[in-house]
């Protein structure tokens, strides 16, 4: 391929400025792997050819998509990156590395992929653009895996669903996640994968003709007479993975699985999504506690939406989820879609404000350089999966900000997350006005206060209470201030 036929597959209108600095890449790149080929016999230069396309799909920026177009290069080849840093400057060079880095672990077993976690955020946390590349990459190995040995497939396999579909999820980028999970998920449990795909498409036409002939037109109906305008009123069926996951819990039982297919409605405005959702339950009845108001209180990742379950005719159970076209854009691209390119311009600094929903990357950043030793990649593992994949509990302080902690946190946790003075002085704890135990698992919407006394000291017993690395560290760091 040369860059004029290249050129016409991105789908975006990169600048005349941005495409010098493409074109450029693209040559390296054809030039270095030229007389390379996949193991399918293609010529090489088609992989990173496609990951750059699936950023560009991503309205990456012209770093970005450069550094997606070289990101093998160095790999193959060392003393490339000389090259790439003199033509194309510091930043591509820096990217470039950062991806190759990120790869380049070695190891064997739960080491190698402790080692790989690590070394993967510690490029994430520099420049996000690094683990976007990166998970690209992955998913185009995942789709041009069948030529492998079984034995890899697996390998690459599971730890994508163990730890790349985590990241993309993390990173709100719910598009990409379902993407890697049901490229992975067919090669991870290969006889699972063909059992759940029979029994979908032998429930979901079922499941769709109800959607598409009662529900639909019946709730377009009753929007129209309301004269409420939506943008967009579809569904789409569950994917494969999550739906596996779900029925594990539910001992298979499909009655349980509500959401096989959801409607999910686009509007215009935000104050929108209330009303269709209050049409929704005049229609139909919602089920308790299946109500959830990501809006009001996103998930951790930056997801926004309302969701809904109802009984509709029939007694038949339907989800609904609720959202404006932005709140879309981002659930589906998430942290990507903060970089996306607005033409002729650098990625958009505008949108500051969300921005400050990953302030975690940076966070992450500081508190690896506190407590990873280079001697032991499983306690940062360890670390990671307590404190940045598990699920989140947001809680509210006196003043009503909102703090969220790990599920499993308790008031000590609370306390040392506020400050660390008020942590080290802690002597008891009340949740909605009532004193509790400082073991209290701490839930979602709790209002915590804290009473303190001066000249208390933290001691031994509250590590037993904290479930965080951060507070955990400053229980310490004040126990040997003490001695
Ligand atoms: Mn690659």
């Amino acid at each position: 391929m040369d860059f004029e036929e290249y050129k016409q597959k991105l789908p975006v209108n990169y600048s005349e400025e941005d495409l010098k600095i493409i074109k450029k890449a693209f040559e390296i790149a054809s030039e270095i792997h030229k007389s390379e080929k996949r193991i399918t016999g293609e010529p090489y230069i088609i992989h990173p050819i496609e990951v750059s396309l699936k950023a560009a799909e991503l309205k990456m920026d012209a770093g970005a998509i450069s550094a997606a177009l070289l990101h093998d290069t160095e790999e193959t080849k060392n003393g490339t990156l000389k090259k790439i840093r003199r033509e194309l400057g510091e930043e591509i060079a820096f990217l470039v590395k950062s991806v190759t880095k990120a790869s380049e672990v070695r190891y064997h077993g739960a080491e190698r992929s402790a080692e790989s976690a690590r070394k993967m955020f510690m490029a994430m946390a520099q420049d996000i653009r690094v683990i976007i590349v990166k998970l690209l990459d992955r998913l185009h190995n995942l789709e041009t895996l069948s030529v492998h040995p079984s034995e890899k497939q697996k390998r690459i396999a599971n730890e994508t669903l163990e730890l790349y579909a985590a990241v993309a999820d993390r990173l709100g980028m719910g598009d990409l996640k379902v993407k890697l999970e049901d490229a992975a998920f067919k090669y991870a449990f290969p006889k699972e994968y063909l059992k759940i795909t029979k029994e979908v498409s032998e429930k979901i036409s079922e499941r769709e003709r109800f959607l598409s002939r009662k529900i639909t037109p019946r709730l377009k109906q009753v929007l129209a007479e309301e004269k409420i305008s939506v943008k967009e009123i579809s569904h789409r069926a569950k994917h494969y993975y999550s739906l596996w996951k779900k029925l594990e819990r539910f001992n298979n039982d499909w009655q349980m699985i509500y959401d096989l297919s959801a409607v999910r409605i686009i509007v215009d405005s935000l104050e929108k999504c209330y009303l269709v959702l209050g049409i929704i339950h005049k229609l139909w009845k919602p089920i308790p506690g299946k109500i959830k108001d990501y809006i009001a209180l996103p998930k951790q990742n930056g997801y926004q939406s309302l969701h809904t379950t109802v009984f509709c005719e029939g007694g038949k159970v339907t989800e609904f989820q609720i959202r404006t076209q932005e709140m879309h854009d981002e659930a589906e691209q998430g942290i990507a879609a903060h970089w996306a390119y607005k033409i002729s311009q650098k990625p958009d600094h505008s949108k500051e404000k969300p921005r400050k929903k990953f302030n975690w990357i940076k966070q992450l950043r500081e508190w690896h350089d506190k407590f990873y030793n280079g001697e032991n990649g499983e306690d940062f593992l360890e670390a990671l999966k307590i404190d940045f994949f598990k699920d989140r509990v947001f809680i509210l302080t006196p003043k009503g900000d909102i703090i969220d902690l790990p599920d499993g946190a308790t008031p000590v946790d609370f306390a040392y997350k506020i400050h660390t003075d008020l942590g080290n002085s802690m002597v008891s704890v009340k949740i909605n006005g009532r004193i509790v135990p400082f073991s209290y698992r701490l839930a979602s919407g709790d209002m915590v206060e804290i009473i303190t006394q001066k000249n208390k000291k933290a001691s031994e017993k509250m590590l037993g209470f904290a479930k965080t690395t951060q507070a955990k560290e400053h229980i310490r760091e004040a126990i040997r201030k003490k001695e």
